[in-house]
């Protein structure tokens, strides 16, 4: 078993002193506010050991880390179905980006684009009763953390500029790929994004990737067949125009957020979790890619 510990600390005095941290997201306001200087990674191995580094208890907004909870859960109630709305090819262009939407007639290319995540949104808005209420449950079941909790005021925030959202939004319903109104996909959508975790809570919820569909406590939540395709999407789409970078360098399936968190798993091995605000100009966290890259570089475990 490589020495976790001391590569977590390795890692974290290396960025702590490092200058060129990147800039934090200012298109969202209230993110534009958050402490360049943070940095944490924590690790959750196979056997539930937690090995951290940083400022891993710090909460930050999760942004679209959020696609990779409601895909999984929208893939639990639909089924392959899902697939009918939603594509599952990297679409090689950044995050927000509209113009193959058109192209494509309304399907997004893939769930983890902003595109992709609101038709899923609007897939969860039509089967959950309480849909914003039932995905912070789902979250905090499979995290076992009753405390996880939306930021409200980045929700707000995000609703008040997110233009670009609104555009992609209905440009899907005009090809009659949204099934409901608007302004109740987007509100979902922002509270999803606005989800305020830790690394350390970020590593426990995304262990259900790492350990077959199982959470901690092996309650089962998806089965073989789509934890390997969510962890194949994850792979293939996590990091957008930036997806084949983050394969070659780190080889693990994983996504970012411009909160500054990336996630990745090993299958079968451990979740991890790095926070650095600052992003690079694909929208990734800079210091947070340099840190899975060490990872994996010098605990040899990457899935290639
Ligand atoms: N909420 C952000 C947006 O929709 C999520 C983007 C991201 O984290 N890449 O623009």
């Amino acid at each position: 078993m490589p020495e976790f510990q001391n590569i977590l600390d390795n890692i974290c005095a290396q960025a702590k002193t490092t200058h060129d941290k990147g800039k934090v997201a200012s298109y969202i306001p209230q993110l534009a506010c958050m402490d360049i200087n943070k940095f944490g990674i924590a690790l959750l191995d196979q056997n539930g050991v937690l090995y951290s580094a940083g400022d891993t208890k710090d909460k930050f907004s999760i942004q679209s880390i959020s696609k990779v909870l409601t895909l999984s859960l929208a893939f639990e109630l639909l089924g392959e179905q899902l697939w009918n709305r939603v594509g599952v090819e990297p679409s090689g262009d950044p995050f927000n980006h509209l113009s193959l939407l058109e192209q494509e007639n309304g399907k997004p290319r893939n769930p983890l684009i902003n595109a992709g995540a609101i038709v899923v949104a609007d897939v969860l808005v039509s089967q959950l009763r309480n849909p914003k209420q039932d995905l912070l449950e789902y979250v905090r079941k499979i995290a076992h953390d009753p405390t996880i909790a939306y930021d409200k005021s980045v929700a707000k925030s995000e609703k008040e500029t997110g233009f670009r959202n609104y555009a992609a939004a209905y440009l899907i319903k005009s090809f009659g790929n949204l099934e409901n109104e608007v302004e109740t996909v987007l509100d979902f959508y922002f509270h999803q994004c606005s989800l305020s975790m830790s690394c350390e809570q970020l590593a426990y919820t995304f262990y259900v990737f790492a350990n077959r569909g199982k959470c901690l406590k092996q309650t089962s939540y998806l089965n073989l067949s789509q934890v390997k395709r969510i962890n194949a999407i994850m792979l293939s789409c996590g990091f957008y125009d930036e997806a084949g970078e983050f394969a070659y360098e780190v080889g693990l399936p994983g996504k970012s957020g411009v909160g500054g968190g990336i996630v990745a798993v090993h299958p079968n091995s451990f979740s991890v979790a790095a926070w650095s605000p600052g992003l690079n100009e694909k929208g990734n966290s800079k210091l947070g890619l340099q840190a899975l890259e060490k990872l994996t570089t010098e605990s040899g475990l990457s899935i290639f």
